[in-house]
């Protein structure tokens, strides 16, 4: 019984571990094969098979937030010794920072997502610790944050570099657009997304160079320049490296499709741009436009006004901005905006001095900042008055009208005056000349009359003495 009992006891023990096995298969093979689709999934994503490639994983970013959130890391650019750029006040370890921090917080508003920082303070990091720090919290994505400075403090506008290579580089390049036309829309001038090589021919940033090492896509933001009085407007206060923060955040949500209850936004529909991962690398633009030809289409003689036609074409980076000189290229005007970046032709007016022969020239720039000198045109010099000149001219003949306003009136009054009872007053210089001289003439008199009188006394006296002595002479 004892034996039956356990031949049973077998039995059911092992039909139950039969069933308990096939039940285990069956839940794991359930289990592993949305796991094995995940793992295609990636792989897809990762060739850069995927019909939709970056637009795809971007939307896929939300989706698979409720599991997993995604993780961006947040690079201040610069720290410690290392100050960046520094101009008048402005030094730019302490901008990033003011950016960085409204970026993050922000961004935490956002659901799905962790955010960290490479610096939180003043600390200084070099590129790949910055790098390596982001490939240990698993960053899906490093945002380098920066501010430009040029050579010749000429150049202007917001800029963004990323990878040449890859998939960073359309992971890199549908970001960009959304954070530049969030820039442009903000009121600064596109300098382009762009990439930029080294001798080795790999990424010539550092932070880019290392993210790529590390399969991480990034993208280095220069937000403006800060030696150029067009993009000081956007920076010259702590709020407006605030607002910087916090559209950086937005660009990051938009760009993940990422929602915020907080803020009552919801980007899970937002469409990136698409961009192919090249097959090949892409390399940045070294040579100048290809064409810079100008026309003159008006002169005004009257005014000083030339009107330019310029056309300019560059077929790799295109046109960013241009310069024009009058005086066959000794001076040139300050950098001036491409009218419209999808055309190639467009008409601006200078203003050339009087009395000078024009020599127009114009510079036209691409967004690799290489320019074409146009060809130079002639004009006779305009023999017209400037705005200064007519302004000096009518400020005279008002002084003058004020002046002789002034003096008619004095010349008038005494004729009036002499009427009137101011007589002795304004009158003065003929009278006090008459009396002066009256005055002189009754002194004159006198004296004469003294010296008369006294000369009459003197005579009378000897004439006295005479008749006297005549008198005493005894009589012989
Ligand atoms: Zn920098």
């Amino acid at each position: 019984m004892k034996c039956c009992n356990i031949a049973i006891v077998n039995k059911i023990y092992k039909g139950v571990s039969f069933r308990f096995l096939t039940a285990i298969l069956l839940v794991c093979a359930g289990l592993f094969l949305p796991l094995g689709k995940c793992a295609v999934h990636a792989e897809e994503i990762a060739a850069g098979t995927m019909e939709d490639g970056v637009g795809a994983e971007a939307q896929d970013g939300f989706s698979e937030a409720d599991q997993e959130p995604i993780v961006v890391v947040i690079d201040p650019g610069h720290g410690g010794k290392n100050l960046g750029g520094e101009y008048e006040d402005y030094t730019e370890k302490e901008m990033t920072i003011v950016v960085a921090n409204a970026m993050k917080e922000e961004l935490e508003k956002y659901e799905g997502i962790t955010v960290y920082l490479t610096r939180n303070g003043d600390q200084e990091l070099d590129l790949e610790e910055r790098c390596e720090y982001a490939k240990s919290v698993d960053a899906d994505f490093i945002f380098c944050l920066h501010f430009n400075l040029s050579a010749y403090h000429t150049l202007f506008g917001a800029e963004c570099w990323v990878s040449a290579f890859g998939e960073n580089y359309s992971k890199g390049y549908s970001f960009a657009s959304v954070e530049i036309d969030m820039l442009q829309d903000m009121g600064l001038y596109s300098r382009g997304i762009k990439t930029r090589l080294n001798d080795k021919g790999t990424d010539y940033y550092g932070i880019i160079r290392h993210a790529t090492e590390r399969d991480i896509p990034c993208v280095l933001i220069e937000h403006c320049h800060l030696d150029q009085e067009n993009d000081k407007p956007f920076y010259d206060h702590n709020e407006k490296l605030q607002d910087f923060g916090r559209l950086d955040a937005t660009a990051v949500a938009k760009y993940f499709g990422l929602r915020s209850e907080i803020l009552g936004v919801d980007y899970s529909n937002y469409q990136n741009v698409h961009v192919d991962v090249p097959s090949h690398v892409v390399a940045p633009d070294r040579t100048e436009p290809d064409i810079c030809m100008i026309e003159v289409t008006d002169q005004n003689t009257e005014t000083g006004e030339v009107t330019v036609q310029v056309s300019a074409a560059d077929y790799d980076s295109g046109m960013l901005y241009y310069t024009y000189s009058y005086d066959n290229g000794e001076h040139f005007s300050e950098l001036q905006r491409w009218p419209d970046k999808s055309r190639d032709t467009f008409s601006f007016t200078l203003q050339v001095p009087p009395r000078v022969m024009p020599q127009i020239i114009v510079n036209g720039y691409n967004g690799f900042d290489l320019y074409t000198a146009s060809n130079m045109i002639s004009l006779p010099s305009m023999d017209y008055e400037t705005a200064e000149e007519i302004a000096a001219k009518q400020m005279a003949q008002r002084a003058l009208e004020s002046i002789s306003k002034t003096v008619v009136p004095v010349k008038k009054e005494p004729v009036n005056i002499s009427v009137t009872r101011r007589e002795p007053e304004e009158e003065a210089d003929k009278p006090v000349s008459f009396r002066y001289f009256m005055t002189v003439c009754i002194v004159c008199a006198l004296l004469v009359l003294a010296m008369t009188v006294s000369m009459i006394l003197i005579i009378r006296g000897t004439k006295r003495k005479r008749r006297r002595r005549r008198k005493r002479r005894p009589k012989i």
